[in-house]
């Protein structure tokens, strides 16, 4: 049996989500053609209006809506900026409530399988933050997988020049996991023991 061309399409857009399966989709489509027609305009204005209502703040990288949580005048006075690989990893180490310094997301990590090499990391930019705002300790925040690792030990390469303490949350963290995945707890403690490498 085939459902009507609307419905079919409601359940495709809905599989794109992550985890999302087939039978899930249709779960979710199910539910949602019983809402009201107000109810999925709202939700369609909310999905809409969201790349122009959230943004990447244009130095630190992090999700902002219309100014950056993360870039200012206390978080400065700390000296220390946490290098994370995506934005959402910024609110992962947030919520250690363990560090207080500036943070500067990659957005990539080196891959040569994707094509991803050292130019799509934006260094320079690092760089010039690090210089900027006289950081003296660079905490790199990135997952222990393959990508994850080649990228922290070009980093530590990279500013090992400019005079900054590089450290790595090491500690607690299992290999290949992702900071995601990891409790708030755990996290706290890798902040917290983080180590030279
Ligand atoms: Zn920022």
């Amino acid at each position: 049996m085939k459902y009507p061309d609307q419905l079919l399409k409601l359940i495709e857009v809905l599989k794109q989500l992550p985890g999302v399966g087939h039978k899930s989709a249709e779960r979710f489509a199910f539910h949602m053609i019983q809402w009201s027609p107000q109810k999925l305009s709202e939700m369609a204005k909310i999905i809409q209006q969201t790349p122009e209502k959230l943004s990447h703040c244009k130095e630190c990288g992090s999700l902002i809506s219309d100014q950056c949580l993360f870039c200012n005048p206390k978080r400065l006075q700390a000296g220390s900026l946490c290098i994370v690989a995506s934005p959402r990893d910024v609110f992962a180490i947030e919520s250690t409530h363990e560090y207080r310094g500036l943070y500067h997301v990659l957005g990539n990590l080196l891959s040569p399988m994707e094509g991803i090499g050292p130019q799509q990391l934006n260094i320079d930019l690092l760089k010039k933050r690090l210089t900027k705002h006289e950081i003296n300790e660079v905490i790199v925040a990135i997952d222990s997988t393959l990508e994850g690792d080649a990228t922290a030990l070009f980093l530590k390469k990279e500013l090992e020049a400019l005079n900054i303490t590089v450290s790595r949350l090491a500690f607690g963290l299992p290999l290949g996991s992702s900071l995601d995945y990891v409790d708030g707890g755990t996290l706290a403690r890798a902040l917290m023991a983080r180590a030279k490498y």
